[in-house]
């Protein structure tokens, strides 16, 4: 049977490189709502330059938009068996779309939520440099400063700092978080599908829990 393994949390939390690593080890593909907008940026679609004016902000996306392209990437053939969600869903409505697609389906879903204090995230995303080749390769100007200057570690990529990782824009995305996305846990509690992780230790620490948490109920 299929399933859907949710990641939610605030921004800056880990979901983008929880997600990269945990979807290799359940062998589900990462699908990140950021990521796609970003792509849609770059290529300069329509659907990239709308999405830029949210985003530039810090607001999210119209629903309507996000759902779209949603459900077209969840048509691809490599989510037959389902998906791991980064960034997806952010609002009651989106929560509830992805029910009946996941009903349609028959998939299981399992959420995590990654647990860490706003004064820890604002110091993540604004010293946050992500990878141009690979947005999932993360590094960060003060705790995980690249070994040549501007160049990932991982792949040699080029470093890049987010438009929406400057300190006015973090503050934004913190409480559009808590206004709009943090209720969703209360929605996943009720159905008995959500755990929290303490995501404020170290990258591999955190990944352990989600691997055996993730894989107790595959
Ligand atoms: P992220 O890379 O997940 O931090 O997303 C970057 C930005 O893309 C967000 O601040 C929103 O503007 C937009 N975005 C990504 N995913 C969603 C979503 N599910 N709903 C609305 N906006 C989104």
């Amino acid at each position: 049977m299929g399933r859907i393994v949710i990641m939610l949390g605030p921004p800056g939390a880990g979901k983008g490189t929880q997600a990269a690593r945990l979807s290799v080890q359940l062998d589900l593909v990462h699908v990140s709502t950021g990521d796609l907008f970003r792509e849609n940026l770059g290529r300069e679609t329509p659907l990239g330059l709308k999405a830029r004016e949210y985003m530039d902000k810090g607001a999210l996306v119209p629903d309507e938009l996000v759902l779209e392209m949603l459900e077209q990437r969840l048509t691809l053939d490599d989510c037959r068996e389902g998906c791991l969600l980064d960034g997806f869903p952010r609002t009651q409505p989106q929560a509830e779309a992805l029910e009946r697609l996941v009903a349609e389906r028959g998939w299981s879903v399992s959420a995590y939520n990654l647990e860490v204090p706003d004064g820890v995230l604002v110091e993540r995303l604004s010293g946050r440099r992500v990878c141009r080749s690979d947005g999932s390769h993360i590094q960060h100007a003060v705790f995980a400063p690249p070994r040549v200057e501007g160049r990932c570690d991982t792949c040699g990529g080029e470093l890049y700092q987010r438009d929406d990782d400057n300190e006015e824009v973090v503050g934004k995305r913190l409480e559009v978080y808590h206004r709009q996305t943090a209720p969703l846990l209360e929605f996943y509690s009720a159905r008995g599908v959500l755990s929290a992780v303490d995501g404020n230790r170290a990258p591999e620490t955190v990944l352990a829990d989600l691997q055996r948490l993730a894989g107790e109920v595959a």
